[in-house]
């Protein structure tokens, strides 16, 4: 994939471009798919169609505090997206009597320390 700030081709897993030291996904002058110079405020490459990998509307906080609070009904689950994950919390909530609410307080705190990044649309959480 390319970096979006500097349109430098990096490794798909690459989270920081080696060339310009920003964060690849950050950008928005270029396609992260085929290296396209893309408009600042294109959300559709217009040289290969996919829709550009931007940071999300929904935040990290709000996510993450969510998931520390109300993570036993998979809440932070349905505000990123994830619906039938947060079902399912919601589930194993009720199976475990209460022990599997663990599962979304967890996930509360990788949020907030930033191990789980993305929102169903795959886009970065907003600090
Ligand atoms: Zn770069
Ligand atoms: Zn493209």
């Amino acid at each position: 994939m390319y970096c979006r700030n500097c349109g430098e081709q990096v490794d798909p897993n690459a989270k920081v471009c080696v060339k310009c030291g920003s964060e690849t996904l950050k950008g928005k002058y270029y396609c992260n798919n085929c290296g396209q110079a893309t408009d600042e405020n294109a959300s559709i490459c217009s040289k290969c169609g996919i829709a550009l990998k931007n940071v999300g509307s929904r935040s990290k906080m709000v996510a993450g505090l969510l998931g520390l609070f109300l993570g036993s009904l998979g809440v932070h689950r349905f505000y990123l997206g994830y619906i039938g994950i947060g079902i399912l919390q919601i589930v194993v909530t009720i199976v475990t009597c209460g022990i599997g609410s663990l599962w979304g307080f967890i996930e509360g705190i990788l949020i907030l320390v930033g191990n789980f990044d993305k929102d169903f649309d795959g886009n970065n959480l907003a600090d």
